[in-house]
């Protein structure tokens, strides 16, 4: 590991100082993925900025139903928060699904955003990876890609974005609450995300002095109704193959509001407007759940190891749907 400094921030504007000083400077908060990067040399910042101990760690309900959650608050008093459990399970189960006790204790809200890909080569310093290193192109593509992505890919990355947690946020239409020396500003969580196009090692929109200070979560009724599936090679521990949170309201077997993102498919968490489009207003049956799926994979493209991915995840979709509307969608 290269040797860097350490500072411990006093506040966000000394958080965000620190940073703009040194532009190979990284913030760390609960470090779960940040550190395994800089044991392996893909990362390899000059300097940490700790953030930590700033106090961003609280979630609250906001006067317009809206809930409001720390940057700094951990994955497992999120999953655990009675408010979250209660009103959104679909957010609540994503995180329990993802990662370990341990990882889940250490890690940020906040963190849980930026986590790096886990594809293969992206961790290999002796493999292509545009990612890793623009212009080296992508070993994926012609190699091991039975984790990669279906949706939204380049010819210069085909990676998925790791996070559980995320799919469940774009699906809620969460918004990200970030502060840099221009000020404060909201991005929605649809434009916070890039596709990789011709520059994969830019994964989302926030600027390098920029700093994720909370994610606020809209009120959403229907949200008591939705759930996270995953399907993954083993029971724990494991990142998605594919994996679908939803939530589903339906009144007198018509489908009124629907919620739906794709994990484990892109290069961001996956919403699915096509399949949203096609379900608001259709009559509640498998017919409609399979049509909406086929609308959403229409676009899907394999790359070999990875092309059973396009009927998973179309099945996965009309299962979780099934599921739903069997337990509690309608009004
Ligand atoms: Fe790198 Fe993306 Fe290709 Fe993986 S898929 S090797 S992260 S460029």
């Amino acid at each position: 590991m290269k040797n860097f400094s350490y500072a411990r921030a006093e506040n966000a504007a000394n958080a965000i100082h620190l940073i703009s000083q040194n532009e190979h400077a990284k913030f760390l908060g609960g470090g779960t993925n940040l550190v395994d990067l800089m044991r392996e040399n893909i990362e390899q910042p000059d300097m940490l900025v700790d953030v930590s101990g700033l106090p961003f760690n609280h979630i609250e309900a906001l006067s317009n139903g809206a809930i409001s959650i720390g940057a700094g608050v951990k994955n497992t008093d999120l999953a655990n928060h009675a408010i979250i459990r209660d009103r959104y399970p679909m957010l609540s189960q994503a995180i329990l699904f993802g990662a370990s006790g341990q990882i889940r204790n250490m890690a940020t809200t906040g963190g849980n955003l930026l986590q790096r890909t886990r594809c293969y080569y992206f961790y290999d310093k002796a493999a292509g990876c545009n990612k890793r290193d623009p212009g080296s192109g992508c070993d994926a593509i012609e190699g091991l890609n039975r984790m990669h992505a279906i949706l939204g890919a380049s010819e210069n990355c085909i990676a998925t974005h790791p996070s559980d947690m995320c799919v469940a946020l774009a699906a809620l239409d969460a918004t990200v609450n970030v502060q840099g020396n221009k000020g404060k500003r909201v991005i929605s969580f649809y434009d916070f995300y890039r596709l990789p196009g011709n520059t994969p090692h830019i994964e989302t929109s926030l600027q390098a002095d920029e700093l994720i200070t909370s994610i606020q979560i809209p009120p959403l009724e229907m949200a008591r109704n939705s759930t996270y599936r995953k399907v993954r090679d083993r029971a724990s521990y494991a990142f998605a193959l594919v994996s679908v949170a939803a939530a589903l309201e339906i009144e007198d077997g018509i489908i009124t509001n629907v919620r739906l993102a794709l994990g484990g498919v892109a290069h961001q968490p996956w919403r699915a407007h096509k399949a949203e489009k096609l379900l608001v207003s259709a009559a509640v049956n498998r017919k409609t759940f399979q049509d909406a799926a086929e609308v959403e994979l229409k676009d899907a493209k394999g790359y070999g190891h990875n092309n059973f991915k396009i009927e998973l995840a179309k099945r996965t979709l009309v299962s979780v749907l099934s599921e739903l509307a069997e337990s509690g969608g309608a009004r």
